[in-house]
């Protein structure tokens, strides 16, 4: 490869060379000195003409960009001005989530915390700097969302107390994030919850107030025979069946409104086979021979929770099961074991229930068809009742259906729920 700088010299040595012998070729030829010095003069002004000319063209190049930048920037400079551009979006970013009103905790694999916005400070207790590379749930020890975090895929958590403002209600879900890392969100629900609670007071306490007055009347119409007063029997007869469903729903909306307060169960045992054949006997006396009933009680085994709430719900899908089966309808209440634990299910032959309103039918009365469901002395809130019952002892509600054809119900009951009828232990 050739030098630069000796090719830069070379040129002009060269040429300068050439032009000496020239000027002492023209000495010879004309035998003047002074032609020759001339000419040897000329050789040196080309020269450094030459030399100026290799000097002046970087000056002139740089003298010819703006002071602001090149106008045509380079692919570099257009690389760091797209960087300059991203930093400040990360920023703007980083600031946003920053200052949202959730709390935002980036956790790696091992639950360290990576990141954290402001309230996450409020609303969790984390400390800047402090808090940054802590196991998120030993920071929170001896809270409700410390043994959340130790379940390996947890279900959102909600409505519990803040562990930065007890005073605070929070909801929090754990979200996948990159690769192996998670986000935490949550959310001040506070607002909501005391909404929530004002809604439940108000119902408890219209149901109480209402209680009171509708026994008097109930009392009152039962004291009317209608056989006295011929001519008003037939509205009699329903003035006491409105009467009794008014102190029904009274009584339902009572019995969800304690159930909605309460977060937790007596632990008594349930002996299944004894509920079993009194819940065969309320079904037999709510169909009055109209279906065939039978009962499956293939687990041998007991349930441990609330007696009463357990009654409740369960007799409430029984009841259902005859209430929506026409006459000549089957209904089987089964009591299995399963993998998870027990299953408790109620299958009838009845109208069934279509598809698209199988979601809704534990909230407070919806019905499917409202009609059917009065005429068939029903309050709309059965449903909701056994779904609240069976949450507090830990256990779902399953429902299948297809219209025309029947139903079932299966209350699902994990281990920890079961008693062994021999040993009155925990199975
Ligand atoms: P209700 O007092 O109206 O029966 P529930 O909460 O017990 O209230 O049930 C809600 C609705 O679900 C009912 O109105 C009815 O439409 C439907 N439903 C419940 N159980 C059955 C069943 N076994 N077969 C068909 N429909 C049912």
């Amino acid at each position: 490869m050739k030098n630069p700088v000796e090719s830069a010299w070379k040129r002009p040595l060269a040429l300068t060379g050439g032009l000496v012998v020239g000027a002492l070729g023209g000495w010879l030829a004309n035998g003047h000195v002074a032609t020759g010095v001339a000419l040897v003069a000329v050789a040196e002004i080309v020269l450094l003409l030459t030399h100026l000319r290799h000097i002046a063209k970087p000056i002139m190049s740089l003298s010819s960009i703006p002071p602001d930048g090149p106008s045509d920037p380079s692919r570099h400079d257009r690389f760091m001005m797209r960087s300059r551009r991203l930093a400040a979006n990360l920023h703007d970013l980083r600031r946003a989530a920053g200052n949202l009103p959730d709390a935002i905790v980036l956790l790696d694999q091992d639950q360290h915390v990576r990141w954290f916005n402001h309230a996450a400070e409020s609303l969790l207790g984390l400390r800047r700097p402090q808090d940054r590379g802590v196991v998120l749930k030993e920071r929170l020890h001896n809270s409700e969302l410390a043994s959340w975090l130790e379940e390996t895929s947890p279900e959102p958590l909600n409505d519990v107390s803040a562990p930065g403002a007890p005073s605070r209600h929070i909801n929090v879900t754990l979200l996948p994030f990159g690769t192996r890392q998670r986000l935490l969100l949550a959310r001040d629900i506070s607002h909501m919850s005391r909404l929530e609670q004002i809604r439940r007071d108000f119902v408890a306490n219209v149901s109480h107030e209402l209680r009171t007055p509708l026994t008097v009347i109930h009392g009152y119409l039962e004291l009317l025979d209608p056989e006295d007063v011929p001519h008003l029997a037939p509205v009699l007869n329903e003035m006491r069946a409105q009467s009794k469903r008014m102190g029904q729903i009274v009584e339902d909306l009572l019995t969800l409104s304690r159930l909605e307060t309460q977060d937790h169960v007596s632990e008594e045992r349930v002996p299944m086979a004894p509920l079993l054949a009194t819940l065969r006997k309320e079904a037999e006396a709510l169909s009055q021979g109209r279906h065939s009933i039978t009962v499956e009680n293939m687990a041998a085994i007991d349930l441990l929770g609330s007696p009463k709430d357990l009654h409740s719900a369960l007799s409430n899908l029984v009841s259902n099961a005859v209430r929506y089966t026409p006459t000549g309808g089957r209904i089987t209440i089964r009591w299995e074991r399963t993998a998870e634990g027990a299953n408790y299910s109620v299958t009838d032959t009845g109208y069934g229930i279509p598809a698209d309103h199988l979601s809704r039918l534990t909230e407070r009365f919806y019905r499917v068809s409202s009609s059917r469901s009065r005429d068939s002395g029903g309050t709309g809130l059965g449903l909701s009742i056994v779904k609240h019952v069976l949450g507090l002892h830990q256990a779902r509600l399953d429902i299948r259906s297809t219209p025309g054809q029947g139903s079932t119900f299966t209350c699902c009951f994990g281990r920890e729920r079961l008693m062994s009828p021999e040993t009155h232990e925990s199975t």
